[in-house]
């Protein structure tokens, strides 16, 4: 199936993020920069107006100074960077778990399994940036491509605040115009090296020979050929491949409010699904399942409760879900964003059954959904739907296109 790769990249981070806990600098030339008081040191980051007047990051502070005579300067916060960093990747931790840095301000998302707004990456790019201005109050572009190293170009197309998708059908109108320096791992030495043999933009390098370019380049000559031709099979790697995960979690602002307990329930089935898959996937499972409910005037509150036993199974984890969700005094509210958790997090192998029954059947069904999965990862998301999923065509972004667009087995 073909992948759907995110890159976030935050705007002007380090000068946002300053001007966000200093309002009264909001709209003047600011520049996070090394060593003030000494007056040297280099432009680290700057607000959008000391980028109108020409600075640039990497200018020494007197340069920017005669660009911009009134600029800002002002010494780096790394750990107010590090927050606000840490909070974005809480957003996109509700989206996928393949979260791979680059920087504090630029990550990958690999968001090929992910089934909001039915799977359509450019409109799950939209709601990450409107989440980042919402609930952050800083901006970033989104490039949106079938492989990391394009959806990295995509996103530094257009700035502040917006999404450019590069896909098969566009990506030689929209890259290979591009300078060949633009493409990622193209350092100085090797644009020169590029450019003395007539290769300018990432078009030509795509279309030359690839053998004259391993003479010229070595190995990396065929990698960036291979580059800039969209052949970049490299995985986002995981944020949770170097740590403990402590809880699994899916959060999603609807369409419209959910009102009915019949719009509550498809919800709490597509995000219940998407965590028991995301348990399976680790081979853990969950004591404690925690419902978020947030309604249009964003008042939210949280509900938790435990599981008779350890599960990693979707309908065991919903059925509690729903339980919170009809205990919680929401009822009839209307909500407009809605999460599921599932937290104490432990082995499977741990599990221990008290009663030989359920075990058999919870077994069984943990089976019928791990054969689900594999037909998800085989033939995508939308391959295989409840039968529930079908009854509100309105909540479109969890329910399946169309019939007919993916075949659907009832459940
Ligand atoms: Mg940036």
């Amino acid at each position: 199936m073909e992948r759907k790769i995110l890159h976030v990249d935050m705007n002007n981070f380090y000068a946002s993020v300053e001007c966000l806990y200093n309002p009264e600098l909001r709209g003047k030339p600011v520049a996070v920069s090394g060593n003030v008081e000494k007056r040297h040191g280099v432009i680290l980051a700057k607000s959008e107006s000391a980028k109108k007047c020409g600075v640039k990051t990497g200018d020494t502070i007197w340069q920017a100074q005669r660009k911009c005579p009134n600029i800002i300067f002002l010494p780096p916060h790394f750990e107010l960077y590090e927050k606000c960093s840490q909070m974005a990747k809480e957003i996109y931790a509700c989206y996928t778990d393949k979260i791979e840095s680059f920087g504090l301000d630029e990550c990958w998302l690999d968001v090929t399994d992910c089934i909001h707004f039915n799977g359509n990456a450019k409109m799950l790019a939209d709601e990450i940036r409107r989440r980042i201005r919402d609930e952050l109050g800083l901006t970033a572009s989104v490039g949106v491509s079938f492989n990391k190293i394009f959806a990295k170009l995509g996103s530094d197309m257009k700035k502040p605040d917006a999404t450019t998708q590069i896909t098969r059908e566009n990506f030689k109108k929209l890259v290979w115009p591009l300078p060949a320096g633009e493409l990622l791992f193209i350092g100085r030495k090797t644009k020169e090296r590029l450019l003395n043999f007539g290769i300018k933009t990432i078009g030509d390098l795509a279309n030359a020979n690839p053998a004259e370019l391993k003479r010229l380049l070595g190995k990396n000559g065929t990698t960036l050929h291979s580059y800039a031709n969209g052949e970049d099979n490299s995985p986002v790697s995981s944020l949770d491949d170097d740590r403990d995960v402590k809880s699994i979690g899916n959060s999603t602002t609807t369409p419209r409010d959910l009102i009915t307990e019949d719009d509550v329930k498809i919800t709490l089935y597509a995000l219940c699904e998407s965590v028991a898959s995301r348990l399976r996937d680790r081979g853990l499972v969950c004591k404690t399942v925690q419902i978020n409910l947030r309604d249009n005037t964003l008042k939210t509150a949280d509900r938790q409760g435990k599981l008779e036993f350890e599960s990693c199974v979707s309908s065991v984890i919903f059925d509690k879900a729903l339980e919170l969700y009809r205990s919680s005094g929401w009822i009839g509210r209307p909500i407009r964003t809605l999460g599921v958790r599932a937290t104490e997090l432990s082995e499977e192998s741990t599990l221990q059954m008290s009663l030989l029954s359920d075990m058999k059947k919870m077994q069984k069904r943990e089976d019928e959904e791990r054969t689900i999965d594999n037909i998800r990862k085989r033939f995508g998301h939308f391959s295989v739907q409840r039968g529930i999923m079908l009854s509100d065509r309105n909540l479109s972004e969890i329910n399946p296109k169309k019939p007919h667009d993916a075949p659907s087995d009832k459940m």
